[in-house]
């Protein structure tokens, strides 16, 4: 019988901090603010990635590339996603659709989005109309809303690879 499609949904939120560079779903937009994190700390591929790995049973991205790991100190994270593709290859599945939306008050992400698309279009496999960004600010409302974090989600659905 063929194996029924799994869906995954990831999450993730880094601080903002004045010098550091703003990269988001592998590109990188001007600003003077930018996510703290281990890696490059970039909350969408972030986000994605765990989304993928749940829907693989494999856990989350932190169990793959913990953050103590020293040779991770600033890394670029498509490879994260890169590996969590590669597991859900490994059994037999493929991103078929995947949406998201991106949480901040700054920088302004809107001008971004077809980019943002376009790259995680490219690293998924995926035409971009199977691809869904979106940028939303929290109102001034908290910690986001504040300017002082930017938040992530991401839903992916993975169907079985055809042969
Ligand atoms: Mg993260």
């Amino acid at each position: 019988m063929k194996e029924a499609p799994r869906i995954g949904i990831g999450a993730d939120l880094h601080r903002l901090a004045a010098g550091r560079a703003c990269i988001l779903g592998g590109v990188e937009i001007p600003s003077d603010v930018g996510p703290l994190g281990h890696s490059d700390g970039d909350a969408l591929l972030h986000a994605i990635t765990d989304a993928v790995l749940g829907a693989c049973g494999e856990g989350d991205i932190g169990d793959i590339f913990p953050p103590s790991d020293e040779r991770l100190a600033g890394a670029d994270s498509r490879p994260f996603l890169d590996e969590a593709l590669r597991r859900a290859r490994a059994l037999g599945f493929a991103p078929v659709s995947v949406d998201s939306i991106v949480i901040a008050e700054r920088p302004r992400l809107s001008p971004w989005k077809d980019a943002i698309r376009a790259s995680l279009a490219s690293m998924l496999g995926l035409p971009a109309d199977r691809v869904g960004v979106k940028a939303k600010t929290a109102e001034g409302l908290g910690a986001i809303g504040e300017g002082r974090a930017i938040e992530a989600r991401a839903v992916v659905l993975l169907a079985p690879i055809s042969d």
